[in-house]
């Protein structure tokens, strides 16, 4: 059995109802991309992607159309603005562009889909988030995932220092019919992981919520576990994901963290928590967090 096809039934073993495909690299440079997403179709998941869109073989395009949800990677609004943050040649912001346009046209029914839209902290105001609303209804997407670009690392919740008026952002979301992060982005709540205590076992991952696929195989909790350099749990290129999760027991549960402030999945792990305390199901701010 192919190790593809091994992972599409550890995948149904496991019971998961949703792969969101992202991180560490651009997915559409993997040659059996395709054949992933097909598979976990062929047994009911849906399957999400984050990928910055500029290389989409013609042999990806129908199977990328069994996608339920996907963030283009777009940065910027302006080719201009595309190079400065991405230093990339102009010309791949318009190709990108160009493939969210063919994709909306030819799977629109089917899938979500979303843009990662990167502002300078210094011009994030009301009419720059106008701007974002009237570009991202030009490409039609669902959905808008903000994200700033620091002038420096501010060790404190974001709405402390950026002035926007939220009431406006709703308002924009219901004439729009966009959604976005906004209203979570400028959450307090995020201060919470800013002063949580480090140094304690990290729930999210004793709970076995996240695992981190390096390029080497080798697997982790998530990019913590990594950095501190305590043994993976296991390596997808010789064990099957079931056995790593099960063998994953022991270390996990000694993964103290000391990096909560950085932390990558800080949204998701949230809403997660939320959920387990409440048992409901709970839309959020967080486009991303809803899928999954
Ligand atoms: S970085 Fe996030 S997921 Fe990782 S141990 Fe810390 S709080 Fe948990």
């Amino acid at each position: 059995m192919s190790s593809i096809s091994q992972l599409i039934q550890d995948v149904k073993r496991l019971a998961v109802k949703a792969v969101e495909i992202s991180g560490g690299g651009e997915p559409t440079v993997y040659p059996y991309l395709g054949d992933i997403i097909t598979g976990l179709n062929s047994i009911d998941v849906d399957v999400a992607m984050i990928s910055n869109f500029l290389n989409i073989p013609e042999s990806l395009w129908k199977a990328i159309g069994g996608l339920r949800w996907v963030r283009v990677s777009l940065i910027a609004m302006t080719a201009e603005e595309y190079h400065k943050i991405t230093g990339n040649p102009r010309d791949f912001f318009v190709k990108a562009c160009n493939n969210v346009l063919e994709y909306i046209e030819r799977f629109r029914a089917n899938c979500y889909i979303s843009a990662t839209i990167m502002i300078d902290e210094r011009e994030f105001n009301n009419e720059k988030i106008v701007s974002v609303f009237d570009f991202a209804s030009y490409l039609h997407l669902d959905q808008i995932f903000f994200k700033l670009v620091y002038d420096k690392f501010r060790p404190k919740a974001i709405s402390s220092y950026i002035d926007i008026n939220l009431d406006l952002c709703e308002s924009l979301e219901d004439e729009y019919m966009i959604k976005t992060n906004l209203r979570k982005l400028f959450s307090n709540e995020h201060s919470e992981y800013v002063t949580k205590d480090s140094g304690v076992v990290c729930s999210y991952i004793s709970r076995g919520s996240s695992l981190l696929v390096t390029a080497d195989g080798n697997c982790y909790g998530c990019l913590e576990h990594f950095a501190s350099k305590i043994k993976p749990y296991g390596n997808i290129n010789k064990q099957s994901l079931v056995d790593i999760i099960s063998q994953s027991n022991d270390i996990k549960n000694q993964l103290y963290c000391h990096a909560c402030s950085h932390c990558r999945v800080w949204s998701i792990r949230q809403e997660y928590e939320k959920f387990l305390e409440t048992g409901l199901r709970q839309l959020c701010y967080d486009p991303h967090s809803n899928f999954l």
